[in-house]
């Protein structure tokens, strides 16, 4: 049986050629979908009977099993999803006054193995397929509708900002990405879909070229070594090519400037002079600097990181420092914490094959209490 989520409309197209049938009736086919949520072929009554047959025999739209649905006191709502195997992934749903977001994850855990995020803790076990990164929207949006009793859009943003390296799933994201953003099926604009990446550079260049949206990096230092002590893919992309790859990618984003993230750790990241080594370089790099935002997200703690959120204070001054020099920069407001479902505490289950746990208990070489400022640095 083929799960039809599995494919963007020319994926669709394809398919319904291969039993003879024209294009527009894989459009009308990917409306009811996706707009309209079916995943029962009889509903779909302007498709021919002939042809609803044929798709009975071959085809289904296979959702996700939901193990659990959990709702917070600010309304996030956090699904976790049954991909098999032992194996489940996080989607969070965000409602603000002027959006919906919904967070979505693209591997069932991660390879990279950041320091900070509960997922890099749970190691990886394998990527998600298109289905299932489209089948976290599929069933949210329509979930949300009926909830609301009404055909009316509720997301209008995504996020791949859930579990796992999207950009080391690029195969299978891609698809997924164009399905979010096709007329018939969700129609999200590439400015309100956002690809966040820990800096795999390759594949940004090849999205620049493929499929366009809105990215995210997650920076989180502004210096090699302790960039490679974070986010140990560091070590393969430095921050100068990491850098490089955001300008090469601006000349084909929707958007004129990229968004990095920072993930705010006590003592670790967060000083002034860490704030004027950012500053330099997202300014000065390879002297033009790097367009950009700053979004600042305080730490989300989780038992096993033995890492720390920064003061509010520092906070505070961090974001005042960028400010003055000139970089528009916002903190992240924590959401759905009372729930885990805060940046970085997505964790599902995973059936880790790579001995995650072990290798970041063996790489503990941050100092684990925060360190003490100096003198000019608290000044
Ligand atoms: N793998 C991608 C996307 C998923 S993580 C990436 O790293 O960009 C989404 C964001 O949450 C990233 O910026 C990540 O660094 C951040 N994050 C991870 N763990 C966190 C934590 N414990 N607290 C706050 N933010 C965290
Ligand atoms: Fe993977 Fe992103 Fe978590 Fe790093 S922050 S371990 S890249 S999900």
């Amino acid at each position: 049986m083929t799960n039809l989520l599995d494919f963007d409309l020319e994926g669709l197209t394809a398919f319904c050629g291969g039993l003879g049938e024209k294009p527009f009736r894989a459009r009308q086919l990917f409306r009811w979908i996706h707009q309209r949520g079916a995943a029962d072929f009889d509903q779909m009554t302007d498709l021919a009977k002939s042809l609803r047959e044929k798709l009975r025999a071959r085809a289904h739209v296979a959702a996700l099993p939901v193990l659990s649905q959990n709702i917070s006191a600010d309304g996030t709502i956090k699904w976790l999803f049954d991909v098999g195997d032992g194996n489940a992934v996080e989607t969070v749903y965000i409602p603000e006054d002027d959006r919906g977001t919904l967070c979505v994850s693209s591997q069932a855990g991660c390879a990279v193995g950041c320091r900070f995020c509960s997922t890099g803790h749970q190691g990886f076990s394998r990527n998600l397929g298109t289905a299932e990164i489209v089948a976290q929207l599929w069933f949210a949006e329509h979930f949300l509708r009926r909830r609301a009793g009404s055909d009316e859009r509720v997301i209008s943003n995504v996020v791949m900002m859930g579990m796992g390296e999207p950009l080391q799933n690029y195969a299978a994201l891609v698809p997924a990405l164009r399905t979010m953003l096709d007329d018939h099926a969700y129609g999200l604009s590439r400015r309100r879909v956002t690809v966040s990446t820990s800096g795999v550079v390759p594949m940004m260049d090849r999205l620049s070229q493929d499929c366009p949206v809105a990215l995210a990096v997650s920076l989180h230092a502004p210096s090699d070594p302790l960039r490679d002590n974070l986010v140990p893919l560091n070590r393969k992309y430095p921050i100068a090519e990491l850098l490089d790859a955001c300008n090469r990618y601006l000349a084909h984003a929707p958007r004129d400037f990229i968004t990095f993230e920072y993930c705010m750790l006590d003592g670790v990241n967060d000083t002034a002079g860490h704030a004027r080594e950012l500053i330099d370089r997202v300014r000065h790099h390879a002297g033009r600097g790097v367009p950009c935002k700053l979004n600042l997200i305080p730490f989300n703690p989780f038992p096993a990181s033995g890492l720390l959120r920064s003061k509010p204070e520092r906070v505070a001054a961090f974001a005042r420092a960028l400010v003055d020099a000139g970089i528009v920069t916002t903190v992240r407001k924590t959401r759905g914490d009372d729930i885990d479902a805060a940046c970085g505490q997505l964790a599902g289950d995973v059936r880790d094959r790579t001995r995650a746990a072990e290798r970041m208990a063996r790489r503990r070489t941050i100092p684990l209490h925060p360190v003490r400022q100096t003198a000019t640095e608290e000044a």
